[in-house]
């Protein structure tokens, strides 16, 4: 292994992008299977419907296998958020286990430099710009883009792509 890239964008780029890396460029559009991502590093995803109140989802690390636990029930959207949300917490916070807790990150508790870190791994790992970028272009030749299909084909929830939308200054309009 190379030098360790550093920024969200960056781990983003080399998981999607990279034909040498573990996935070896074979995710080419959305929804990112983020699911098959987390596998592919070696990370076992469970549900639990016994996680305290709150709390939507934990990384915990093990010494060859870490494991992301999240919340059952939960919207299939709001379940892949968190998967990378957690993802984002392994590859840029090395050194600790982490809980997701609901509510973030407009609770000024969890408006913490890591959360923040980590929604917005998860928000460009999702929604890699490009790629949103395209689905927009596209909806605007196709008799006006829906905000809801476009949400549906990244397999987001409409409050994540709004706020992806916000922090790269983009519009439906
Ligand atoms: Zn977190």
């Amino acid at each position: 292994m190379g030098r360790k890239p550093r920024t969200a964008e960056e781990i983003v780029d080399h998981l999607l992008n990279d034909r040498t890396g573990r996935l070896g460029g074979t995710v080419t559009g959305p929804p990112v299977d983020v699911y098959g991502i987390a596998a592919s590093l070696g990370v076992e995803v469970v549900t639990r419907t016994d996680l305290p109140p709150g709390v939507e989802a934990e990384l915990l690390r093990g010494t060859r296998v870490h494991l992301i636990v999240v919340r059952s029930p939960c919207q299939p959207a709001r379940a892949r958020f968190s998967v990378a949300h957690e993802l984002g917490h392994l590859f840029l916070h090395p050194d600790e286990d982490f809980v997701f807790q609901q509510g973030q990150p407009t609770g000024c508790r969890y408006a913490e430099r890591p959360e923040l870190e980590a929604n917005h791994f998860a928000a460009a790992l999702l929604m890699p710009e490009d790629w949103l970028r395209a689905a927009i272009g596209e909806g605007m030749s196709d008799a006006g883009v829906s905000f809801t299909r476009i949400a549906q084909r990244f397999g987001v929830s409409r409050q994540a792509l709004r706020r992806r939308l916000a922090a790269l200054a983009l519009t439906l309009d």
